[in-house]
């Protein structure tokens, strides 16, 4: 894990005062979306499908800050749509640092050498720049040539002068771990803090279906990854048991209040991915009146196949803290790579015996 100290004594910190004060469900990031207008149209986004009237829709500075206040997370990801649209960004950017949270900035970059100057370097604030693999391949995946070589002129900008940056990687089909392991290493010649890297989620609003890896693949081809990744000096920024469980080494079930979502609408439920399940008004009603057990890999065929850090990382977490030797070990060997996967889930809402009157089974999901 690359973070630096004072961040993870600020989250251990937050972690112990959560156990301390006996609380069930505590959020690990805040997933600020103040507006979902980008200047990219990525074929795996799930994002910016929506009418021009949303589009022009901005969070204001003052309801960023009181979702900050009302979440109380010591992380928040500021994300879109592209934040850097935002024109009260900035604004909005200080309040947090003022608050002492750590906030990950996650942006295109396509915007950031102009409104640079707007920031001023904090161990507060990171840049968490969106390159989804080598040059082809990320310009690929956001369809449009020339981007990966402007993101990367403002990461040694903004890391030359003096921000932290990290670079946010998703995966797709048809990727090779060697060029992933290529890729890694190329990021971290670049002087970014480290890297976060997931599968991407099967958007339902994806413009284009049928590039997401699924299921067995993710996991073996992590493995593959992690198996080039031995000796090598990549910094991830995620916690070793979250490896490890991509490595399909752990049985986890999301955890999606971990990272709650306040966009335009409100209080997503559940998470930032499941964009049709609804809002809460307030974060106290998202933390209460949201049907938890609907959702998670065996839980709810939308769900089927996430892997996605938003859900599973804050349950790496948990599990760091309830079985630290293991997290130690993992931490020290990394994730294995070789033996026998951790069980697959059963998904649950398959399995209703009960007949519909053309005799077929349903979904328990779709009964409940
Ligand atoms: S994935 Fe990010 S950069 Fe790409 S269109 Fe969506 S919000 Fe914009
Ligand atoms: S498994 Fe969890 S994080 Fe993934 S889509 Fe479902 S609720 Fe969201």
């Amino acid at each position: 894990m690359s973070v630096p100290l004072r961040q993870q004594l600020s989250v251990a910190r937050y972690l112990v005062i959560q156990k301390l004060r006996g609380v069930k469900r505590y959020p690990l990031v805040l997933m600020l979306e103040p507006l979902f207008r980008c200047n990219l149209a990525c074929a795996g986004c799930g994002k910016i499908d929506y009418p021009e009237e949303i589009l022009n829709r901005r969070l204001s500075v003052e309801d960023s800050l009181a979702a900050v206040d009302e979440c109380g997370a010591p992380i928040v990801s500021i994300a879109g749509g592209e934040p850097l649209l935002h024109k009260e960004l900035p604004q909005i950017v200080e309040g947090i640092i003022r608050r002492k949270k750590f906030i990950y900035l996650c942006t295109n970059a396509l915007l950031l050498k102009k409104r640079i100057d707007d920031y001023t370097p904090s161990p507060f604030l990171t840049f968490s720049i969106h390159l989804d693999g080598n040059r082809e391949r990320h310009d690929t995946s956001v369809c449009q040539k020339g981007v990966f070589d402007r993101a990367v002129e403002i990461i040694r900008l903004a890391v030359g002068k003096g921000f932290r940056v990290t670079v946010n990687c998703t995966l797709f089909q048809g990727e090779s771990a060697k060029e992933v392991a290529e890729f890694l290493d190329y990021v971290s010649d670049l002087g970014a803090e480290g890297a976060t890297i997931s599968p991407g989620f099967s958007y339902e609003h994806a413009p284009q279906q049928g590039i997401f890896i699924k299921g067995k693949d993710t996991k073996e081809l992590f493995r593959r990854i992690f198996e080039l990744g031995k000796k090598r000096r990549w910094k991830l920024n995620h916690s070793g048991l979250y490896l490890d469980f991509l490595a399909g080494n752990q049985s986890y079930k999301c955890t999606p209040w971990g990272n709650p979502t306040r966009n335009i609408f409100g209080w997503q439920k559940p998470c930032y991915l499941l964009v049709d399940e609804g809002y809460a008004p307030s974060f106290k009603a998202l933390m209460e009146d949201t049907p938890w057990h609907k959702y998670g890999d065996s839980k709810n065929p939308k769900c089927a196949n996430c892997m996605a850090h938003c859900g599973y990382e804050p349950t790496a977490v948990e599990d760091t803290l309830r079985h630290p030797l293991k997290a130690g070990y993992v931490a020290l060997f990394g994730p294995r790579t070789t033996g026998a996967m951790a069980p697959e889930p059963i998904p649950e809402y398959a399995i209703d015996p009960r007949p519909t009157q053309e005799g077929a089974a349903v979904s328990a999901e779709a009964t409940d």
